[in-house]
């Protein structure tokens, strides 16, 4: 009987493949970039990509990672940030393409909280709040040890927790959402708008380098990210009930930068007793973790 499972990984700017043992170890993992055009053009990209990893022979089901919003009931995925995919029918696709295997269905967010929970830094807890950190802010929910879906399938889209009820506007339609202070590309444009004399192009990576090299607005443009992380995290973790949440992505990357002051912050948001015990970790896997997490679905 086959053992290894068939991981996707869809986003808007790549699509990754891969093959996961029976310990959660990428055995092959390949990607390309999304191509532009249709939908058919950007399937093409995933075929290959299967019929790569496929190569090596028969696998025991096919697990896959989306990037939001999707929906399960109808094995259907719409990511914002992949417009050629407006309920792009994924499931009944992969299922040809790989006949006679279950094929499941997971949020990106959800993928990656279950690759830390599979294999790091969210080994062992049965109440994690996955999340990354990133250009935007993503995430998903493992309750009394299960991956939590919600009703369509996603569930654990903290990016989109109010944190400032007269903020901005997101991407989302909404304002104030915890992704307009703490995603990336916004960390970096309010450091511009404080005086930030940033290089051409400069994103998190820049504002991250100028933060350690000593820049008070670069500095306070990650506080400022962190509390409004922390605030999101203080109000999930009083709703679920939390004990861990693992924090990766590109800004999470910068490390102290954002884990000091969040942790500051979450001590003065987290007041309820059930949440002394709250946890925040930095997560462990990287970029491998969507892959691993798709793999899980096919045990969730
Ligand atoms: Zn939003």
């Amino acid at each position: 009987m086959a053992e290894l499972t068939l991981a996707l990984d869809i986003g808007g700017t790549k699509i990754a493949a891969g093959l996961v043992d029976p310990d959660g170890r990428l055995v092959h993992a390949a990607k390309k970039p999304t191509a532009e055009g249709d939908a058919e053009r950007v399937w093409a990209v995933a075929e290959e990509l299967i019929t790569e990893a496929m190569a090596g022979g028969p696998v025991r089901g096919v697990g896959i990672a989306s990037a939001g919003p999707i929906d399960l009931p109808t094995g259907t995925v719409s990511p914002i940030n992949l417009t050629e995919w407006q309920s792009f029918p994924i499931v009944d696709r992969v299922a040809s393409a790989v006949p006679g295997v279950p094929v499941r269905l997971g949020g990106d967010g959800l993928c990656m909280t279950l690759g830390e929970r599979w294999r790091g830094a969210g080994r062992g807890a049965d109440f994690l709040l996955g999340m990354v950190v990133s250009t935007g802010v993503g995430g998903g929910l493992v309750l009394d040890g299960a991956p939590y879906d919600g009703r369509t399938g996603n569930a654990g889209h903290v990016g989109h927790v109010v944190v400032d009820p007269d903020g901005e506007p997101c991407s989302c339609g909404g304002r104030g959402c915890v992704e307009t202070i703490a995603g990336g590309p916004r960390m970096a444009q309010w450091a511009r708008d404080h005086g930030w004399e940033a290089p051409a192009g400069a994103d998190a990576k820049e504002l991250a380098d100028a933060a350690n090299a000593g820049d008070a607005v670069a500095l306070n443009a990650f506080r400022r990210g962190a509390t409004a992380v922390a605030a999101m995290i203080a109000s999930v973790a009083a709703v679920c009930d939390l004990d861990l949440v693992v924090i990766g992505g590109g800004v999470a990357k910068s490390g102290a930068l954002l884990f000091d002051p969040l942790r500051e912050a979450l001590a003065s948001y987290a007041g309820l007793n059930f949440l002394r015990g709250l946890r925040v970790a930095p997560a462990e896997l990287g970029g491998e973790a969507g892959l691993v997490g798709a793999a899980a679905l096919l045990d969730g």
